[in-house]
């Protein structure tokens, strides 16, 4: 099996030969690398294996399943027939997974449709309705299925894929039995995905029940090092500055890298920490290699104490006794997180700090980022010099295109 990973090979999208339409998807929804999980999983969707994946939110594996499964449906669906079903544990996931694939299928002619019950009777009537005119992918939840399948109008004979997301919750949550039931009406001849934030003893009895020869996936994440200790704040931007100070009068550090999303945020922190005397370089991709070779090597010899740097300083450099890491804009990912922080604790003292600067439209994605971990960063009160910090983000009940927030009108449903 090729073993993927963000160091050794970057891979693209277009290696997986994907038919232009779904390109087209995947250009308007941003993306241009696959993530590991998508790396792993998608050439054996394509191959119509079944594949059973550990992975938890935050890793890209809702897309590591509709692209394949939207690729094998554009020129071999049924018409008026369901040919693929992903079930899963809530409304909100499916609200979530109907919105990814109303993104990356807009080109293409694969319609789907959300059946994630609560609601009124009459959204029970549109989802009928729609469900009897048929859509090439339903995503839902277990109990409203099983309502829908009992009144017999959904089409289920010609089902090519089955997709258990979150498979682990969902057994947590008491749903087998409905499960298992909804399977007995799909034909013996199909392909199965099974994606598990854990694998408990449970869930490989399922898949021993309902996959046939799967191939195992499985990408989870690292841990960081527990003796780094790890904090955030809530900040504006127009703050972060005078927290990096205010942060690196607290105590004497030998050694501190400040990581930056950007050049330009490189640029203007470093310029505003030499203003105030620090003994301070800067780090990125406009500096040529032996320039960059002489900050490391004054860094490393603690001639120079603080480093800003963009993500270039992420991986692989090898500088013992960084006490302090600040992270002064959010990284990209949970990965990404781990090897910036992980730069700290490495010495033969083996401990560490690491702080999070989290401005309010980082808010969600740091959210993500501690789901991937596991566990939440916790959050420090701004120095009260600083002033009012913004609040903690909360995530509108109603996203966008549901029932609810359109005032009934169903937004999942793609006409053909
Ligand atoms: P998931 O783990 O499926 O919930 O995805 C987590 C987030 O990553 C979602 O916001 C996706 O839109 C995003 N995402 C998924 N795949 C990619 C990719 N290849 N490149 C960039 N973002 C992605």
């Amino acid at each position: 099996m090729h073993i993927y990973t963000k160091t050794n090979y970057t891979l693209t999208f277009d290696d997986f030969y994907f038919h232009h339409k779904l390109l087209d998807g995947l250009d308007a929804s941003g993306y241009i690398n696959p993530t590991p999980i998508q790396a792993e999983v998608i050439p054996y969707v394509l191959e119509k294996r079944d594949v059973i994946a550990c992975a938890q939110t935050g890793t890209g594996k809702t897309a590591a399943f509709l692209l394949p499964l939207i690729d094998n449906l554009i020129d071999n669906k049924h018409e008026h027939d369901i040919s693929a079903l992903i079930i899963v544990p809530t409304r909100e996931l499916a609200v979530q997974i109907s919105q990814h694939m109303e993104g990356l299928s807009y080109f293409t002619e694969v319609s789907s449709i959300a059946i994630f019950g609560g609601g009124d009777g009459k959204a029970f009537v549109e989802e009928k309705n729609a469900l009897s005119r048929g859509a090439d992918v339903v995503i839902c939840t277990p109990g409203k299925m099983i309502s829908h399948i009992n009144m017999g109008y959904v089409k289920l004979s010609k089902l090519q894929c089955l997709v258990l997301d979150e498979a682990d919750r969902m057994m947590d949550m008491g749903f087998h039995d409905d499960i298992m039931k909804i399977i007995g009406h799909l034909p013996k001849q199909r392909q199965t995905l099974l994606f598990s934030a854990t694998m408990p003893a449970k869930i490989k009895q399922l898949s021993q029940k309902i996959l046939h020869n799967p191939i195992e996936v499985n990408v989870a994440i690292s841990k960081p090092n527990e003796n780094i200790v790890q904090g955030a704040f809530l900040v504006y931007d127009a703050q972060k500055i005078e927290l990096v100070k205010h942060v690196l009068a607290q105590k004497e550090f030998n050694s501190v890298i400040i990581f930056c999303s950007k050049k330009l945020h490189v640029k203007a922190l470093a310029h505003q920490l030499k203003r105030a005397k620090l003994n301070v370089a800067e780090i990125h991709s406009d500096l040529d290699q032996a320039e960059r070779e002489d900050v490391m090597g004054k860094f490393k010899a603690k001639r120079l104490n603080i480093l800003v740097a963009t993500d270039i300083l992420s991986r692989g450099i090898d500088v013992e006794d960084i006490d302090l890491v600040i992270n002064y804009d959010i990284p990209h990912d949970g990965e990404d997180y781990i090897h910036r922080i992980g730069r700290t604790a490495r010495g033969t003292n083996g401990s560490g700090t690491a702080y999070t600067f989290i401005a309010e439209k980082e808010q969600k994605g740091f959210k993500q980022i501690e789901e991937l971990l596991g566990k939440e960063v916790p959050k420090l009160p701004l120095p009260a010099h600083l002033g009012e910090g913004p609040g903690i983000y909360v995530p509108s009940k109603k996203p966008a295109g549901t029932a609810a927030a359109t005032g009934g009108k169903k937004k999942f449903y793609k006409k053909k």
